[in-house]
């Protein structure tokens, strides 16, 4: 059975699916692996290493089970065979017509954020594993445009105290951006809905905000807040952001708007050349200032909105991201590199998102 590993279309997207060190692991279960030309160039990985790795250069998108990062776009979608098993970010929720393509060319379409969050998938995890790419980035690009130093700094020419951050939402992206804050010498706090948070923010160096709001979700998600409680949630940050040289926004609700935390009066309460980084741009942010995508100054704050930053740091977030594509390809095969779904499994149940899987007589 081939693999196929495709290049990426989506302007920006620098990673690829799998990377050659993964391929060895798939050869040996007797699995043909066919790699678009170009796919890892712009992860530093040229076809070479593939071929070098077990891999063929050639049609990637005609392999039995096709590898991806993005969505496959129209076009692409038009190149999958019918009874194709393809594996990628599909974006379900969002990707309402694309999903609807896949089902209609027969495609056996399984979507890695569809995972269910359970112990036996965190090996398949690829949200956790992209997202820890996205705060350490979050915290990195928030000490490029600070105009102050993170950590403290004695000198002979002065002393300057270390910046203040504070990181709203503290998730698999959150609680890594803290861990980052902390390791570059700044003041990280933390902040969520869920309680049980608090330990995990102690545990990376950070303090603890409690605004004594609690939302616990299903799934061990948060859940959305009712309208008394956001008004009483902005309120209070508002009063708590005025101390802080970064903000860092990670707040999400499954299927639902990002929730506005940062609102543009606590922007305007921030020290000047402050700045905001908001990883929810996507889902239409939790800065009431953001333009996704963009960076824009507003009361002489840096308010930055990246949309994709796993794509900026594409050998490790490959890499991670690969061996999730592999655990997840591994649970749909046998030691013969036969398709061998289990309909009933959880985790194959639970990231289904179009297709059958018929075994064959
Ligand atoms: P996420 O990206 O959906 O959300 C990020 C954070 O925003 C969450 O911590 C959430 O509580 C917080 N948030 C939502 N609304 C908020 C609001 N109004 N104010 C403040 N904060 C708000 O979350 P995630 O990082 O993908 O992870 C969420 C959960 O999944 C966590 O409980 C995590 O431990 C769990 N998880 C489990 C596994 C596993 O067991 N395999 C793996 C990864 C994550």
């Amino acid at each position: 059975m081939s693999v196929g590993v495709v290049r990426e279309s989506v302007p920006g997207e620098r990673r690829v699916a799998l990377v050659p060190g993964s391929i060895p692991r798939l050869t040996r279960r007797g699995l043909r692996v066919v790699v678009e030309s170009g796919a890892g160039e712009d992860a530093h990985l040229p076809d070479e290493l593939y071929e070098r790795a077990g891999a063929h250069i050639g049609d990637a998108w005609s392999a039995d089970v096709v590898l991806t990062v993005a969505p496959p776009t129209e076009a692409e979608t038009a190149r999958l065979r019918h009874g194709t098993v393809l594996l990628g970010f599909l974006a379900p929720l969002s990707n309402v017509d694309g999903v609807k393509a896949l089902e209609a060319a027969g495609v056996l379409a399984f979507a890695v954020e569809s995972v269910p969050r359970i112990s036996r998938a965190q090996a398949m995890d690829a949200l956790s594993s992209q997202s820890s790419v996205a705060g350490y980035r979050a915290t990195l690009l928030a000490a490029q445009r600070l105009t102050r130093f993170f950590p403290m700094l004695t000198t002979a020419a002065g002393t300057v105290p270390p910046a203040k951050v504070l990181v709203l939402g503290a998730g698999v992206a959150g609680l890594q951006a803290l861990a980052t804050a902390k390791r570059l010498g700044a003041q990280p706090t933390g902040y969520d809905v869920r309680p049980e948070v608090a330990e995990q923010v102690r545990s990376v160096g950070a303090q603890w905000l409690d605004l004594g709001i609690e939302a616990v979700g299903e799934g061990g998600y948060a859940r959305e807040l009712g309208a008394e409680e956001r008004a009483e949630q902005k309120r209070r940050l508002t009063e708590s952001i005025t101390g802080f040289d970064v903000v860092i926004t990670t707040a999400l609700v499954p299927g639902r708007t990002a929730p506005v935390l940062v609102t543009a009066e606590a922007v305007r309460g921030m020290p000047t050349g402050a700045v905001v980084v908001d990883l929810a741009g996507e889902s239409g942010g939790n800065c009431e200032l953001t333009e996704p995508g963009r960076e824009v100054v507003v009361h002489e704050v840096t308010i930055c909105s990246p949309l994709n930053l796993p794509a900026d740091m594409p050998a490790h977030a490959s890499e991670l991201y690969a061996r999730n594509l592999t655990e997840l390809l591994e649970l749909l095969t046998d030691d013969e590199g036969r398709l061998a779904i289990d309909a009933n499994d959880e985790i194959v149940a639970g990231a289904r998102v179009t297709g059958q899987y018929r075994e064959e007589a």
